[in-house]
């Protein structure tokens, strides 16, 4: 995972030092190195070191020139680095990749869509990553030396022990490695972690974080999973793997059950996400020959809410369904851990206000009613950018926390 020095260690207090002077940089946009000295009350050569190494060894600060002097020696002042240092962030779906590539303060500068059809195997997916990484380094025209970190978010249950995805119901990878091959490729830190994990990280640092610091980030898009961030943190659970609640078991309509791509029964995946809601459709049509899905080979959950939008009372009913289950999972999840807010984002919560609003109407039947707060229930503020978003915060903090 990363680097953690024990408490109290002569190296956990020089990068607890380090992240101070960072920040501070950071705020001020720039400052003596006087200034540095007096507003953190360190000793001046430690001062001295922590600055040269930030310009030198990290980059991650430069000395803009010489300030004029009040009398005594003219002030030296430096700069955060954040304009001309990179980094990388990647959505990793199961439908497309998707990477940005911005400057520490988190300006994009160029971005790549890459459509997959389908999974030819970890490796041959791997080589598409490494490829159109490649790709946005060349269009952006930086400097390689400048890149200073890649953040990806994959779909998948992924061991922060070791970031090892032990298993991804989407791709079908069991025990796959995406850190170290990128690693040894593009020799910079590269954090990999759950999407929606993740997607709640973008929320956090670019969305409606800037209001709220404990809520739960619900991503339904093909698959079903959350982000729970509290006190302003991700949550992690043991191993890494808070938050799966698509593969909790719900009580499913249909007879016999629904296989679920976790190797479940009637996972909330089956009946609420996209692949899911598709899936119910192809079987359920031939039961509706007035709807106008009864006649298309192959559903997608796209054109099952275009109908919806329409009227067609087959898709409302699946869209419906699908809604039912959430209200209640998500509920049961709000009234778990005590969010100020549940966030609602991934593709299908695009669908429209229908399916919003029937969603929205069970979990306030469901909540725990608290006399003076409603727990609030809100959108994405990042919608399709929410996982690439996060990608870049997640990569941004681990080096302005020197965890890399
Ligand atoms: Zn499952």
């Amino acid at each position: 995972m990363t680097q953690n020095y024990p408490k109290g260690s002569a190296e956990y207090i020089n990068r607890l030092n380090k992240i101070k002077v960072l920040n501070l940089i950071r705020e001020t946009g720039e400052i003596s190195r006087a200034e540095i000295v007096k507003e953190t009350g360190l000793s001046a050569p430690t001062i001295t070191r922590i600055v040269d190494s930030l310009i030198n060894n990290e980059k991650l600060a430069f000395q803009i020139g010489i300030g004029t002097s009040k009398g005594g020696r003219p002030p030296v002042i430096v700069s955060f680095n954040g304009e001309d240092s990179y980094v990388i962030g990647i959505d990793w779906g199961r439908t497309h990749i998707f990477g940005i590539l911005s400057n520490l303060n988190g300006d994009v500068l160029v971005e790549e869509d890459l459509r997959i059809e389908t999974t030819n195997g970890f490796d041959a997916d791997l080589n598409r990553l490494v490829s159109l990484i490649e790709g946005l380094i060349a269009k952006s025209g930086i400097d390689k030396s400048k890149l200073h970190g890649i953040g990806v978010a994959a779909a998948g249950f992924i061991n922060k022990r070791n970031d090892i995805i032990e298993y991804s119901p989407n791709f079908k990878w069991e025990g796959v490695d995406i850190k170290k091959p990128v690693i040894r490729h593009f020799k910079v830190p590269v954090i990999v972690d759950n999407v929606s994990r993740v997607m709640a990280q973008g929320e956090l640092m670019y969305g409606i974080g800037e209001k709220y610091k404990d809520f739960i980030f619900i991503n339904v898009g093909y698959g079903i999973g959350s982000g729970i961030i509290m006190n302003g943190l991700p949550f992690y659970g043991f191993d890494g793997m808070a938050g799966e609640i698509g593969h909790n078991r719900i009580i499913g309509t249909i007879a016999g059950g629904i296989e679920c791509s976790c190797g479940k029964l009637d996972c909330l995946e089956c009946y609420s996400s996209g692949r899911g809601i598709a899936k119910i459709a192809m079987k359920q049509k031939q039961f509706y020959p007035h709807s106008t899905l009864n006649q298309i080979e192959n559903i997608s959950t796209e054109l099952i809410a275009e109908a919806a939008r329409k009227g067609d009372e087959f898709a409302i009913y699946l869209f419906y369904q699908a809604a039912d289950y959430l209200g209640l999972a998500i509920a049961s999840v709000a009234n778990t851990f005590n969010p100020a807010a549940i966030v609602l984002g991934g593709k299908v919560m695009q669908s429209g206000p229908f399916f919003q609003e029937r969603i929205r109407s069970v979990f306030n039947r469901e909540i725990i009613q608290q006399p003076t707060r409603r727990i609030e229930l809100l959108h994405s503020q990042l919608g399709n950018e929410a996982a690439v978003k996060g990608a870049i915060s997640l990569i941004i903090n681990e080096i302005l926390n020197f965890r890399v």
